[in-house]
């Protein structure tokens, strides 16, 4: 199934439902950053997360930044993730590998670290973001996902995030977010039943190898509480804005000097994006250029 994220609403509006399907992205993340198995699935966990988080927001510009630190060897996990369905991240310590934890699973609790700091920045395009920190509750990426909407949105989340990562690379990625919104949590007979079914399920990614689509997952769920599934499918991608330009304006910042070193030392300057792993090459060329437009800018002022 292609990489996507559908949205549907049950019990009348009150039950919100948003699922997304990111092998592909998070394969992408994998080969871009050679990503260890278990940073292939705290990267793709967090991106995922992201993505849902963003779902919400009205605005195709929001994005939402996702930053964990943790006490973990694999130190911090980043995403940044927009409501228009682009999605990128990195993890400091790409190349940080552990054995399975006692369930015989991908430990990301472990690399991540079971304590720090959930830090999630919602930006709405207008310049004012709004930013909210949680601490960890185990580094396992989807339950502090929830322990953050729960305790600094207040809305009543569940959460199931998954990567499957096996020698032939990313083979099912996603997620599901449910949120009871305040006019379905009086319904208490509701609210356990949801909770009930969502106990039941063991991940994500079984539902993806079980060759289950989102409209399947949804109506699996809560098919008999009025479900109503947006019929737009948004299509998700890995995808950065870094390009050559902004590299050069960032190089320029350095000013004349460092510009001059750079020629006289390296013949020219080499920067990679955190958050894609591009590599950009400027020649002495492109630098003897900046530092000509410096000058010009110098004399305009
Ligand atoms: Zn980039």
């Amino acid at each position: 199934m292609v990489d996507q994220l559908l949205r549907a609403t049950a019990a009348d509006g009150g039950i919100r439902i948003v699922g997304v399907v990111t092998t592909r992205l998070t394969e992408e993340a994998r080969q871009r950053h050679n990503l260890s198995y278990v940073a292939t699935a705290a990267l793709g966990r967090t991106m995922t997360g992201g993505l849902l988080l963003a779902s919400s927001m009205k605005r195709a510009e929001s994005r939402v930044n996702i930053r964990i630190k943790g006490n973990g060897p694999l130190g911090g996990v980043m995403a940044d993730a927009g409501a228009d369905g682009t999605v990128r991240g990195y993890v400091d310590h790409p190349e940080v590998e552990l054995p399975p934890n006692a369930k015989g699973k991908l430990d990301v609790g472990g690399a991540v670290g079971h304590e720090g700091y959930l830090y999630v920045v919602r930006d709405v395009g207008y310049g004012y973001p709004y930013s909210s920190t949680v601490q960890l509750v185990s580094g396992e990426i989807g339950d502090d996902l929830t322990h953050y909407l729960v305790s600094s949105e207040q809305t009543p989340s569940a959460l199931v995030l998954g990567v499957f990562v096996g020698a032939a690379g990313v083979t099912a990625a996603g997620g599901l977010l449910v949120q009871v919104l305040p006019k379905a949590a009086r319904d208490e007979a509701l609210v356990e039943t949801l909770e009930s079914r969502l106990s039941t399920l063991t991940g994500f990614t079984p539902l993806l190898q079980a060759g289950k689509s989102l409209p399947q997952i949804f109506e699996d769920l809560v098919g008999d509480m009025d479900l109503q599934i947006f019929p737009e499918t948004q299509l998700v991608q890995f995808q950065c804005n870094c390009s050559f330009d902004r590299v050069l304006g960032a190089l320029k910042i350095l000013g004349e000097t460092e510009l001059r070193d750079m020629i006289e030392k390296d013949e020219g300057a080499e920067a990679t994006c955190h958050f894609c792993n591009e590599v950009y090459k400027a020649g002495s060329h492109e630098l003897e250029q900046l530092i000509q437009e410096l000058r010009a800018d110098s004399v305009s002022f």
